[in-house]
């Protein structure tokens, strides 16, 4: 059977400034742009032979900001992507920008790349929202993105939001999701403000500059969301995400589709069902080791319990849901008996819909998503 590859995933570590949630990994010393480009071409060139194994249908540059790269950048890199895959199998080819990188010039120049979408992250449409994130933009000029992006022939546009921020209220995200409707993208992902460890929103959280907004009202915010996206003819295909018909994230729903796919880049992950690696978490180190032409990404080995736990989580997560039919190709009797098992008290109070061999989450089930998949998960109680 010919496999579809998932993808290609470049990471650009780059980011004129950091927004006080992130945890991604990135840097604001630009200095070292030049030669980081050159690694990743390295990079693609020591792994030709992953490249060869199954065609790469979709493109993302991911970050830190992509939208930090300039022509000469883009022209080094497609010119190796070229090289190791080709560009006849490439369907669906991301860039993620900053809004304020996007002025006019800036997509023009994107248009002559084979990029044929964008994703924008604007987060909010409060200036006060993006000032709190520490955003490097403002509400004028996500707007103005958006309209660059059209002007210059690049409209399959997604944008990203994130709700839940401390003291934001249901009107306000109200606010937020008409500004994004009325912009019309083709996409939209939404996701709920986290506080992860490590990161100056997580010490404001601890140290109680900020409160968490409570229980109720991110359900609140949550629900308008699915209410008012589904109203406006979006489909909600995974839980964060939502797709005018025939504009879904091809690259992303790769991932949840349990399929492999290549990162390329300091922190970048890669994944090919027996295996999962990634590279050292380090620009300078990074550059050090494709100078030296030894990568030396960290490795695991998924053993079938972990496989089986992602596969339900990832699919769960999307709105075919779980295909009892593949699990049992992929994981056998005794495994997907083990699932319907868990899933039977789930589906008797109406979180879980099982239909045509399918298991998905209700409507009220996307609400507890997190603690229906846990108790589908297999957990080895021998240890
Ligand atoms: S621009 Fe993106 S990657 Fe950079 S700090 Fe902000 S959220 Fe993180």
């Amino acid at each position: 059977m010919r496999v579809i590859m998932a993808g290609l995933y470049i990471h650009i570590p780059f980011c004129k400034r950091r927004c006080v949630y992130c945890d991604f990994y990135s840097n604001t010393d630009m200095s070292l742009k030049n030669q980081y480009v050159e690694a990743l071409a390295c990079e693609m060139r020591a792994r030709r032979d992953e490249f060869l194994k199954e065609p790469v249908t979709t493109l993302y540059f991911g970050g830190g900001t992509p939208s930090q790269l300039d022509e000469s950048d883009f022209v080094r890199v497609f010119r190796v992507i070229s090289e190791v895959c080709s560009p006849s199998d490439w369907k669906e080819i991301t860039i993620e920008a900053n809004p304020d990188d996007l002025s006019l010039d800036y997509i023009r120049m994107l248009k002559r790349f084979p990029f044929n979408r964008i994703s924008i992250g604007v987060q909010s449409f409060f200036d006060a929202d993006l000032s709190f994130l520490n955003r490097r933009h403002t509400v004028a000029q996500a707007i103005e993105a958006v309209r660059n992006c059209r002007a210059a022939g690049l409209d399959n546009i997604s944008i990203d939001l994130m709700y839940g921020l401390p003291g934001q209220t249901l009107e306000q995200w109200n606010e937020n999701l008409s500004v994004a409707l009325h912009l019309k993208p083709r996409h939209l992902s939404c996701y709920h403000l986290t506080y992860e460890e490590g990161t100056t929103l997580y010490k404001r959280l601890r140290t109680g500059q900020i409160r968490e907004v409570n229980e109720e009202d991110s359900v609140a915010m949550f629900s308008l969301l699915i209410d008012r996206l589904r109203e406006a003819g979006y489909e909600h295909y995974e839980i964060s995400n939502f797709a005018l018909a025939g504009f879904r994230s091809q690259h992303n729903s790769s991932y949840w589709h349990d399929k492999p796919y290549i990162g390329i880049g300091a922190s970048a992950h890669s994944y090919n069902r027996q295996s999962r690696q990634w590279n050292v978490s380090d620009i300078r180190e990074y550059i050090r080791q494709a100078r030296i032409g030894e990568f030396n990404p960290e490795k695991e080995i998924i053993d079938e319990d972990t496989r089986y736990n992602d596969a339900v989580i990832t699919a769960l997560r999307t709105s075919e849901g779980l295909s009892l039919l593949r699990l049992e190709h992929c994981f056998g009797k005794e495994r997907t008996e083990y699932c319907v098992e868990q899933a039977k008290p789930f589906i008797a109070s109406g979180k879980l819909i099982l239909e045509n061999g399918n298991i998905r989450l209700s409507r009220s089930g996307i609400f507890v998503s997190d603690s229906i998949m846990s108790s589908l998960m297999f957990v080895d109680d021998k240890d």
